[in-house]
């Protein structure tokens, strides 16, 4: 009994410790329950909370006395209380720690929770616990992520490019229906989230273009590239490519992202662009060739005209000096022009070719080269190719005609003398020989008239041979003398009417129109500026001809008109015997007649006197005829003669 008195007293000594033990760590239970960071509550088969700890009531707001006692479902709003519910059956039927998330009320607002519920079966009672954990933060931070992510995803689907992104294992996590369309188009793919992206590519060269730059951006780098994808020519698209690299929150890379910008229609633009320049640059070549071809062409023209040409500097260097030029001159050799063509050592006093620089205009001049030839220079004011101004020279030797224009005007001024003199020789002489060939004229007639038909007959017919001659050699030398009357003895010039001159040329010749039974018309005539008396003479030389060369069987008609253009053109009309052509011009020089002595009266000088005349008025003469069937003698006057 002794033996077990110490065996009890042991076991409950044992017993004791096992209860203290039990005891502390109940207390420790306790401590540990109500100190824990979640909220723990305890609720019976009824779901009443038995016991809360202070992170439960905290978390609710209530003290302790407002929880336990209470069915927990109180501080569940209405939406969330199916689920709590459902939730509570779940984890005693399955005999599972349920997990839930929803909503607790805690004075006017709600919070999310994290519950977790655990069925405790004891031989008593069914119960349950509640554990508790404040969400409402991070719920927070998912409804933003989530928000994010709407936003995100927004901007992708609006994105105008292609956006994808792959994971380490190049398979889709992402990808936008742009992205998905041009798959389509280009591959014919359908493609998926956690396909693998380059399984799409069917040509090799596109795949490992696409892994390369791929695996770059999952090596950390951001890649930008230009590129083209397609699966044919009619196809193809070009892109700008962006990847970069995915980093989780701890900066690892998860994956790569890639936007795709298609720039097609950019590039299409730039090649477009490109072929145009390069057709503009063609264009720039064949031009730049005709120009210099024309350059050369303008060179050899320029080489082989026989005018001096030169390019003068304002600092008096030569330019360039043509072959015409280095032929008179030789090579400049970069010597100032003074020192080149004249050999002096500064610039030429007389020298003017630089004056276009001063007033912009062209200038001519005439300067005598050191070899004595005579110069006519063209100076111009020219513009190098770089803007800088030049002196474009032209030199023609005009020595030759220099010396030509010279002797053509002591020619004139010979010729002028020699005139002077014949006229005063032909004026003296026949003025002079009309006095001497009167007396033979008279003493020959008064021989024909004393011993006519006292000699023999043969001696009859030399008196009337003699008398003949010297009265025609009297009218030729009467006709000479009125011919160099024309020059010099010629009457001023004045304002008239034309038909003033006509009537007294017709009055002077009245008794021959009246015997011939002549029908003469004559126009209105004009007012003209000339020698009244010598155009009067004129008309009556012309009208006296028609008369005397009319046919004998028809009645002479006589036709004077005019007309007006750039001068006035009278002319006299005839139906009188014509004139062959061969004789159109002869019949107007000195002594030309055309018709045996003795068949019509007359010296040959009438034509020859009204030419002078009409020369003289700066005028013309000519005649148009048909041989048998009359004459029309035209002459013409300027509109304003002058002496
Ligand atoms: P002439 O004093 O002999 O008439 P002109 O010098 O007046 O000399 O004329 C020269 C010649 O021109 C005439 O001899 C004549 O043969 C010819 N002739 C001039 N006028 C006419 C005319 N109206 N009709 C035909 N022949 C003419």
């Amino acid at each position: 009994l002794q033996v077990h008195q110490v065996e009890l007293e042991m076991q409950n000594e044992e017993l004791k410790e096992a209860q203290e033990e039990l005891a502390k760590l109940l207390d420790e239970f306790h401590e540990f329950y109500d100190e824990a960071p979640v909220g723990y509550f305890s609720l019976d088969r009824n779901g009443n909370v038995r016991n809360v700890n202070i992170k439960g009531a905290e978390l609710l707001g209530l003290d302790k006395g407002m929880i336990v006692g209470f069915g927990f479902v109180r501080f569940i709003p209405l939406n969330y209380q199916t689920k709590y519910y459902r939730s509570l059956k779940d984890a005693m039927v399955k005999c599972n720690v349920e997990e839930v998330e929803l909503q607790l009320k805690r004075e006017k607002s709600l919070f999310y929770v994290q519950m977790q519920i655990v069925p405790i079966y004891d031989k008593f009672d069914e119960k349950y616990r509640i554990t508790i954990t404040d969400i409402t933060e991070r719920k927070k931070a998912e409804e933003e992520l989530l928000q994010n992510h709407d936003i995100f995803n927004a901007i992708i689907e609006d994105a105008e490019g292609p956006i994808f992104s792959v994971d380490c294992n190049y398979r889709y996590t992402s990808f936008n229906l742009l992205h998905a369309k041009v798959m389509k188009t280009l591959f014919n793919a359908d493609i998926k989230i956690g396909n693998n992206i380059l399984d799409y590519h069917t040509n090799p060269d596109d795949r490992e273009n696409a892994k390369l730059n791929i695996d770059k951006a999952l090596d950390g780098e951001v890649v930008k590239i230009e590129s083209y994808a397609g699966d044919n020519l009619q196809n193809y698209r070009y892109f700008s490519i962006f990847h970069s690299p995915i980093k989780d929150s701890n900066g690892k890379v998860i994956g790569a992202a890639v936007y795709a910008h298609d720039i097609t229609e950019r590039k299409k633009a730039e090649e477009k662009l490109k072929q145009a320049h390069d057709n503009l640059e063609e264009q720039v070549k064949e031009r730049t060739r005709e120009l210099y071809n024309e350059r050369q062409r303008l060179f050899d023209v320029l080489e082989t005209v026989p005018i001096m040409i030169c390019l003068l500097r304002p600092d008096y260097h030569v330019a360039f000096a043509n072959r015409a030029f280095r032929e008179k001159f030789g090579e400049s050799g970069g010597r100032h022009c003074y020192e080149y063509c004249f050999g002096y050592s500064e610039p030429c006093e007389f020298c003017e070719s630089f004056k276009p620089l001063e007033t912009g205009e062209p200038h001519y001049w005439q300067v005598k080269s050191p070899d004595g030839s005579i110069i006519d220079s063209y100076d111009f004011p020219f513009t190098d190719t770089d803007g800088s101004p030049l002196i474009l020279e032209m030199d023609i030797d005009v020595t030759e005609q220099k010396q030509a224009e010279e002797a053509l005007k002591s020619t004139l001024r010979e010729l002028e003398r020699y005139n002077e003199e014949l006229q005063s020789f032909a004026y003296i002489t026949s003025h002079d020989l009309q006095e001497p060939l009167r007396s033979i004229a008279s003493y020959a007639q008064l021989i024909e008239r004393r011993y006519k038909g006292q000699l023999d007959s043969d001696a009859d017919d030399f008196l009337d041979y003699m008398v003949g001659g010297a009265t025609r050699l009297q009218g030729m030398i009467k006709g000479l003398l009125e011919y160099s009357r024309v020059g010099t003895k010629g009457g001023e010039f004045k304002d008239f009417n034309a038909e003033e001159a006509l009537n007294h040329a017709l009055s002077n010749l009245k008794s021959s129109i009246d015997e011939c039974h002549v029908e003469v018309i004559y126009d209105h005539l004009p007012v003209i500026h000339a020698d009244e008396n010598q155009i009067s003479r004129v008309f009556q030389n012309l009208i006296g001809n028609a008369l005397k060369f009319r046919k004998k069987d028809i009645q002479p008609k006589i036709h004077i008109s005019t007309q007006t253009d750039d001068e006035y053109i009278f002319s006299i009309a005839d139906n009188g015997i014509g004139i062959e052509e061969q004789y159109k011009d002869r019949i107007f020089e000195v002594f030309k007649r055309l018709h045996p002595i003795g068949e019509y009266d007359g010296a040959g000088i009438g034509l020859a006197i009204v030419k002078k005349i009409v020369e003289r008025h700066g005028g013309r003469i000519w005649v148009e005829s048909e041989f048998g069937v009359g004459s029309t003698f035209y002459f013409a006057l300027p509109v304003k003669s002058h002496e």
